[in-house]
């Protein structure tokens, strides 16, 4: 297992559509493995394969443990997700590994039931509710090309949670290469400017 870097919102590799799971091997197994241990690593609730540069279809989520939600700690790992039943609708506060440093108050179903398929191939379906439904439904927007922060609705619902330094010295200990993060805040700053 090995942790891949994350990259970043201003990557265009995060804006395409990525492709259907057709094949259950070895190649997708390291793939989820090193995707646990990355999102694992950054304390992350969730990771999209398009967030690591790979373009399939395939997310895992894990929420931290909490007594009172029986769907935390779980770890989930599914191929080609889809939302087939969404209900309900909460706003809640959400980040993204992408967007180092950024908050924001996102509108998503409350409910969800997701269609999938597990690591092997074999189909899943799932019925999540509430923090779980939002990481579904987050992870599957990447797939699409959607990010967290072309969902808020208006700049006042994205709030900067660590000072940009902080964003840069993280790029540089993660080896993100400065450019890449400057333009990064370049391109959040325009988005907060265009919403
Ligand atoms: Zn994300």
């Amino acid at each position: 297992m090995a942790v891949r870097p994350v990259i970043l919102a201003n990557d265009p590799i995060l804006r395409k559509k990525s492709k259907k799971v057709k094949h259950f091997g070895e190649a997708l197994q390291v793939l989820i493995n090193d995707m646990v241990e990355s999102m694992q690593a950054a304390n992350g609730m969730g990771l999209a394969a398009p967030q690591v540069g790979v373009q399939e279809r395939v997310i895992v989520v894990q929420l931290p443990e909490d007594e009172e939600d029986p769907q935390s700690g779980k770890l989930f790992a599914l191929c080609n997700p889809q939302i087939v039943r969404a209900h309900g609708e909460e706003e809640g506060e959400e980040g993204c590994l992408c967007v180092p440093g950024y908050v924001g108050d996102v509108k998503r179903a409350t409910w969800v039931t997701v269609k999938a398929q597990d690591r092997r191939g074999r189909k899943v379906r799932i019925k999540a509710e509430g923090l779980l439904a939002r990481a579904f439904q987050h992870e599957i927007d990447h797939l699409d090309g959607i990010l967290f922060i072309d969902r808020v609705e208006s700049p006042d619902k994205i709030r900067r949670i660590v000072p940009l330094e902080e964003v840069e010295r993280e790029a540089v200990k993660t080896k993100v290469p400065l450019q890449k993060a400057e333009s990064f805040k370049v391109q959040v700053l325009d988005k907060l400017g265009k919403v």
